[in-house]
């Protein structure tokens, strides 16, 4: 089978968050079962200079201001397609706004154009190659099932949400640039609110809609968490399905990582401890093996509850646990914890910035890893968390709810439990998790028994590749069963 992803950020040429990491994954994963997919990206600097190669497949002309092309080539096992278009992506800066911060002023534009190449790939633009099955993710590639939405041959389009927080939805008067036709400005098209929606679009078009994690995907068709397009969420809920999302697991191996202190697998769980010594001393915490440390490696907002965290260390320390704390993002929050660790100095401590070495040392000598989000489309770190033997004490929300296997008294007797849960989110059920895993903690069969069921858990890329593959192979099905029914009625 052959897939076309469409995607703005693949790891490792561009990354801002986990659906970089997701779009790079897969396709290796996919290979695996048969499944052949080339992706296209914009060909921003970083991406372009990685294919010095590359050679080009298509030609665009006139592609909103500028005439634009297809570049094909491979890098780091990939098989990419750059749309190359100058006028829209050769800047420097960010994917989606420039150095000060500032969303480019034309990414209506710019993403528009990236879905209108996607949907002539889709369309059989390139000479050698036509895809089975499109699969377009997150917003910016919204609008591609809108594009192949009238042709009748078209490959059925699948399209993924990483995070329905970031909807990219602009002004009305960006329709008339779109190509779009006009009766797809409406409530069943690509209107939303008044303006444009790509992310509305892309859920409207799509013949499957995933999300990552089977939790997030019910959470959403909910008026609490579906962020304006419950409505929309629940009436396509007939396509609509959650995948989790693995992790990389060479980058993420305890036994092969060079950036923690000393390596260790299950059977040497014991080796974790001059990572605990290693990660006291980095951030200023009494240097005590016997003590509870809890770590956090987040971005510090709302969404991932870190002002429950702060209303929750008095009590975390008043159980004599430590806190290591790993975390970018907004300015108050990091004054608080600034303020939290002078407040208990050697018990609480904290860096600030983005620090992949430290997030590594802290998954592997931290004794539990604590994440209190709001909502979480699927969260990776508390699968690295599994896999690196740090207990994860987590929100019961999304992809939390679905990775950790709650200590309970049954979970525990049945020996299948892999960390604790808490809900709601606040300071007081934070408290009271923080509370039961420390007693889970200060018996130490417990705990190694925690552990070991956690660093089983499979966290590969496998299992979510091969839903992906059936899922494509359903939609592939149901394209075909539908045309087959419009002939026959037609005949
Ligand atoms: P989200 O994508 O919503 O931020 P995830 O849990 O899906 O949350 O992914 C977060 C990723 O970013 C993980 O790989 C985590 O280790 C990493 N991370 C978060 N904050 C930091 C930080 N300050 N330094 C290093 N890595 C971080």
């Amino acid at each position: 089978m052959r897939v076309l992803a469409v995607a703005s950020e693949i790891y490792p040429l561009v990354k801002t968050g986990g659906l970089a990491d997701v779009v790079g994954a897969l396709p290796p994963a996919l290979r695996r079962l048969g499944v052949r997919v080339r992706t296209l990206v914009p060909g921003y600097p970083a991406v372009l200079a990685a294919l010095p190669e590359a050679r080009e497949v298509a030609v665009l002309p006139r592609l909103f201001g500028g005439d634009a092309r297809i570049l094909a080539g491979r890098v780091h096992g990939l098989d990419l397609l750059a749309l190359d278009a100058p006028h829209l992506f050769a800047r420097a800066g960010g994917p989606y706004a420039d150095a000060a911060g500032a969303d480019w002023p034309d990414n209506a534009q710019r993403f528009a154009a990236l879905c209108r190449a996607g949907a002539a790939v889709a369309l059989g633009a390139l000479e050698d190659w036509r895809p089975d099955v499109v699969h377009a993710h997150d917003w910016q590639a919204g609008l591609v099932g809108a594009y192949v939405s009238s042709p009748k041959k078209r490959p059925p389009v699948v399209f993924t949400v990483h995070n329905l927080a970031f909807q990219g939805k602009f002004d009305a008067a960006v329709f008339a640039e779109l190509g779009l036709p006009q009766g797809s400005f409406n409530v069943d098209g690509v209107e939303y609110y008044g303006g444009v929606g790509y992310l509305k679009a892309g859920l409207q078009y799509a013949d499957r809609i995933t999300t990552v994690s089977p939790t997030y995907a019910t959470e959403i068709t909910t008026a609490a968490w579906g962020m304006g397009l419950e409505g929309l969420l629940q009436r396509r809920s007939g396509v609509l399905s959650g995948i989790l999302n693995g992790v990389d697991d060479g980058v993420w191996n305890p036994a092969t990582d060079e950036r923690i202190a000393a390596t260790y697998d299950r059977a040497t769980v014991a080796r974790r401890l001059p990572n605990k010594a290693a990660l006291q001393e980095r951030l200023g915490l009494d240097g005590d093996p016997a003590a509870f440390l809890i770590g956090v490696v987040s971005r510090l907002t709302w969404q991932k509850g870190i002002d429950v965290l702060l209303d929750g260390v008095d009590g975390i320390v008043g159980r004599g646990a430590q806190l290591a704390v790993l975390g970018a993002g907004d300015a108050e929050f990091e004054r608080r914890l600034r303020a939290a660790a002078a407040a208990h100095p050697g018990r609480i401590g904290c860096a600030f910035g983005y620090d992949e070495s430290l997030a590594h040392l802290i998954q592997a000598g931290a004794d539990a890893l604590l994440v209190p989000s709001r909502f979480e489309p699927c969260g990776l770190t508390q699968l690295y968390a599994l896999r690196y033997g740090a207990v994860p004490v987590v929100a019961r929300v999304g992809g939390l709810a679905d990775t950790v296997v709650d200590a309970n008294e049954m979970a525990l007797a049945a020996g299948v439990a892999t960390g604790v849960q808490f809900y709601p989110v606040d300071a007081h059920m934070l408290d009271a998790a923080v509370g039961r895993a420390a007693a889970l903690f200060a018996d130490p069969r417990a705990w190694a028994r925690l552990q070991a069921n956690g660093m089983r858990a499979d966290v590969s890329w496998r299992r979510p590749a091969r839903r992906y593959a059936s899922l494509y192979g359903e939609a592939l099905a149901s394209r075909a069963e539908r045309r087959s029914r419009r002939a026959n009625n037609g005949a």
